[in-house]
């Protein structure tokens, strides 16, 4: 069984074919830069393989549709082909971004759901309407069906005094603005893969999970199922990220539209993809900010510091927030790789059990492992996330039961 996904962001996508029988990725790639002058496409055949070929193409794309056209065309191309025939997909999967109240679990793509989740965008303007532009053309193209898989949907289990906001009631009755949380797809997989390692029951694990890339949220697991989680009505609250404040004072806002005259997009935009580590140092991407602290940047340094803490934070919220926990987890682009984030995120914490091994921290591997010392009392683990495939994997198991 072949299943195609797809992630569309708001001016880009990821895709990737998966052989479900041995989760081998058949090809996969990116357009990036859509509806700009010169948009980039990548595409990569049987990565990681001796077989691979890659293709890197610089073109215009006036839309998320026009990449998925081209795309389909490379799936069954001559020299880069995967297949002789689209109809060799199974299904499609689709990342969902806003689910809201509406979809709290994977949903087939068919007109009325379209309709629903059109009427969700308000939520999330910059991605649903191409995560939906992206439905209607893979349905037009693909005879087979297409299931949508929410990052909202895993954080849908939170509890009302944990996702309502202390503002009037009314704002939520009327325009649904409450805590939905992102990432949630990982957030489950990895809690998911967290509980397989330690030979416990899915339903019964507690975590802190700890999705650290260029966005970044952390989530409460209490017996498996979400309880809390840092991001809330969009992925700017939390911790510090690569761009993004994190939580700030709510009033910071219309000071600033106060003493600079800047307009709502103005400042939306400044909070979203000119602050966080970006604000700091100038820098969002951790391993030039590592590069930078090794030469003694301080402003460097300061922006390292303040993304840890904010972290070390949320974790210290969270154990209040549960009643045991079993294991930190980390994943993401950071937390899988950045050994001085992971070590210096948990230090301090050895008053709540959590030590990590520095010898077992250092090891780079893309397995899942433990990186807890033997007199931790709470595990540390690395959990490699992998959304495409819980993606594919919620795609194949709705379809089942349709
Ligand atoms: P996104 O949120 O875009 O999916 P990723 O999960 O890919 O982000 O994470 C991107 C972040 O991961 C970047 O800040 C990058 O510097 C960081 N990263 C990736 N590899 C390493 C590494 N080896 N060491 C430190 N940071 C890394």
């Amino acid at each position: 069984m072949k299943i195609f996904v797809v992630n569309c962001g708001s001016s880009s996508f990821k895709f990737q074919l998966i052989n479900m029988e041995s989760s081998a990725i058949l090809c996969s790639g990116l357009v990036e830069r859509i509806s700009a002058a010169t948009g980039n496409l990548t595409y990569k055949q049987h990565p990681g393989t001796k077989n691979s070929r890659e293709l890197e193409e610089e073109r215009a794309f006036a839309n998320h549709s026009e990449g998925i056209i081209r795309v389909m065309e490379l799936l069954t191309d001559e020299t880069y082909g995967v297949m002789k025939n689209l109809d060799e997909i199974s299904a499609c999967g689709h990342r969902g971004v806003m689910g809201a109240e509406k979809f709290t679990k994977p949903t087939i793509v068919e007109a009325g759901m379209l309709k629903t989740l059109k009427s969700l965008s308000i939520l999330a303007p910059l991605h649903n309407p191409p995560t939906i532009q992206g439905m209607e053309i893979m349905n037009e193209m693909l005879p087979c069906p297409s299931v949508a898989v929410f990052d909202t949907e895993f954080h849908s289990t939170m509890p009302e005094h944990t996702y309502k906001y202390a503002i009037p009631e009314k704002m939520y009755d009327e325009f649904g603005i409450r805590r939905y949380g992102f990432h949630g797809t990982s957030h489950r997989y990895v809690s998911e893969q967290a509980a397989d390692f330690m030979g416990k029951d899915r339903d019964k694990v507690n975590l802190i999970t700890c999705h650290l890339g260029n966005g970044s949220s952390v989530t409460a697991v209490q017996d498996g199922r979400c309880v809390d989680t840092s991001m809330g009505l969009t992925p700017l609250s939390g911790v510090v990220m690569g761009t993004r404040s994190g939580d700030i004072d709510p009033a910071i806002y219309p000071f600033l539209a106060r003493q600079t005259k800047n307009n709502i997009e103005e400042i939306d935009a400044m909070l979203n993809a000119e602050s966080g580590l970006k604000g700091i140092c100038s820098m969002n991407d951790m391993r030039d900010i590592h590069s930078a602290r090794a030469h003694g940047d301080p402003k460097a340094e300061l922006a390292f510091q303040m993304f840890c803490y904010s972290i070390r934070k949320y974790i210290g919220a969270y154990f209040a927030v549960l009643d045991r926990v079993d294991s930190i987890v980390f994943t993401g682009g950071i937390g899988e790789n950045d050994d001085i984030a992971r070590s210096s995120i948990c230090a301090g914490l050895s008053g709540l059990g959590i030590e990590i091994d520095a010898q077992k921290n250092s090891i780079r591997s893309p397995e899942s492992r433990s990186i807890a010392t033997e007199q931790a009392t709470v595990d540390t683990m690395i959990i490699p996330t992998n959304e495409e495939l819980a993606i594919a994997t919620a795609t194949m198991n709705t379809l089942k039961v349709a």
